[in-house]
């Protein structure tokens, strides 16, 4: 019997179900979920379903899908409240951006002031 092939990138696997996430909003191109290690009261993970290594190999024909998060990130943050009092989306990219998972994401996060420049 053939076995599906199971994916080896973490976030594809939580997009498929087979690693639970408290999801907090999906639609036809993204699914956001908690961070396992939130940094912030909210701090929302918003992924493509389509994978993506990271910002560094995306290509314009990603253009679409990378607005499609920026702007989920925004609905997210109105639907959470903090909108106004403003919050921080941060795509850490490659090595010295701190990208541990490659599979494109966009770190939501907010409910507290944030300094700039971050560490
Ligand atoms: P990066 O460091 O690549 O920008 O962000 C990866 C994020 O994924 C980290 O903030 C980390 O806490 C989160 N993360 C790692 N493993 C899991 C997991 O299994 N579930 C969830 N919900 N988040 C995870
Ligand atoms: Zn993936």
């Amino acid at each position: 019997m053939m076995l599906p092939i199971m994916s080896e990138c973490l976030f594809c696997r939580i997009i498929a179900g087979d690693i639970p996430s408290a999801r907090v909003f999906e639609d036809e191109v993204c699914v956001a979920f908690n961070d396992i290690s939130p940094q912030a009261p909210t701090h929302v993970l918003i992924v493509p379903k389509d994978h993506i290594d990271s910002l560094h190999t995306a290509s314009t024909a990603d253009r679409d899908t990378l607005g499609h998060l920026m702007l989920a990130a925004a609905e997210i943050a109105r639907g959470k409240g903090f909108a106004e009092d403003g919050y921080r989306v941060v795509v850490n990219t490659n090595g010295d951006g701190g990208q541990t998972v490659f599979h494109l994401h966009v770190h939501l996060l907010g409910g507290r002031p944030f300094v700039f420049p971050p560490g």
